[in-house]
């Protein structure tokens, strides 16, 4: 019995991809139903391929978020596409998502036309249902679908859950037959020290959004259990020039403590105990050039 039922067990990757902003992490975590991958109003949040893992059924989805796929830049931004072009050809399905009321953007037709050379099935996802009417949509599906070729096309909207639950069983329904990569009660597999990181990154720019440039990142660097069963956490803040460092501490470090406050606040609740929370500002100077830093944030460093 017990091994009839595990036959019949289905696992995979099924990778999103699209433009900065389209609603990749919230659709992820609308489909694992918890809150696993940083959502922010801001663009190229995304820096690492955190992993949420859905359950539908037999089947065990893997889902891979991915850094948004823009022009690039910097070394940075073409670290990112390569990554995020990467996760796709790994996938088992690729689900293409556009943001319904912006339709077709430059981002938008680099990402569909991208499409064509990967193996897996692919799906088009329009999202953001809840600010179009349905014209618009008819009109955008079929635009996208004279540029790819879909197996199917989704209309959803990841913020309120509508046409969520047919999209995960169709992904359910599309991995391959194979036993579960990971156990059941587990929501993603980034660990925590990184979850930690990308929180407080998260408050970093909500908060400073104005002011600082992407180039700054969180680092957890102490993460120790203590007897009375709370965390003590120390992390990082790198920045690229002093001025920026004083931005980030405001007046009287008031600016870092607020940041503190709301970080710990919801790491506290990630890790549901107790957490001090330790944050220090650095001046790295020139780190988006650094291949370390790179190795850091599980990218490649592009050689030009
Ligand atoms: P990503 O860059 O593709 O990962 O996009 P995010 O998931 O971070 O979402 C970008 C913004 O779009 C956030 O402000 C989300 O709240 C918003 N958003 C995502 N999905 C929807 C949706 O279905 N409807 C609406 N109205 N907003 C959405
Ligand atoms: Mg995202």
């Amino acid at each position: 019995m017990a091994e009839a039922e595990q036959a019949a067990r289905r696992c995979g990757f099924a990778a999103l991809i699209g433009a900065p902003n389209v609603g990749k992490s919230t659709l992820i975590n609308a489909l694992v139903g918890s809150k696993v991958s940083i959502v922010t109003p801001k663009v190229q949040t995304t820096r690492n391929l955190i992993r949420g893992i859905a359950i539908e059924a037999e089947s065990q989805v893997i889902l891979v978020d991915t850094p948004g796929i823009f022009s690039p830049r910097r070394r940075l931004d073409r670290a990112m596409i390569d990554s995020a072009w990467g996760s796709a050809q790994e996938a088992d399905i690729v689900a293409a998502l556009l943001d319904s009321r912006r339709g077709f953007a430059t981002d938008d037709e680099k990402v569909i036309d991208g499409l064509a050379d990967l193996r897996a099935p692919k799906v088009l996802v329009l999202n953001k249902i809840d600010l179009v009417d349905k014209p618009a949509l008819l009109a955008l599906t079929r635009a996208a679908n004279q540029r790819a070729n879909f197996a199917a096309t989704f209309m959803i909207s990841a913020l309120s859950g509508d046409g969520v639950p047919d999209l995960k069983t169709w992904f359910a329904a599309h991995m391959p037959e194979g036993p579960w990569l990971y156990p059941d009660d587990q929501i993603s597999d980034a660990p925590l020290h990184q979850l930690a990181a990308e929180i407080t990154r998260e408050k970093l720019y909500l908060r400073l959004h104005q002011e600082l440039p992407y180039q700054s990142t969180v680092e957890t660097e102490v993460w120790k259990e203590l007897r009375d069963g709370s965390v003590r956490i120390v992390q990082s803040l790198y920045v690229e020039r002093e001025s920026q460092r004083k931005i980030v501490l405001g007046k009287g470090g008031q600016t870092l403590k607020a940041i503190g406050a709301a970080a710990r606040g919801e790491i506290a609740a990630a890790i549901e105990q107790p957490v001090h929370l330790f944050l220090h500002v650095k001046v790295r100077e020139g780190w988006a050039e650094d291949p370390e830093r790179y190795r850091a944030m599980d990218l490649e460093f592009p050689k030009e």
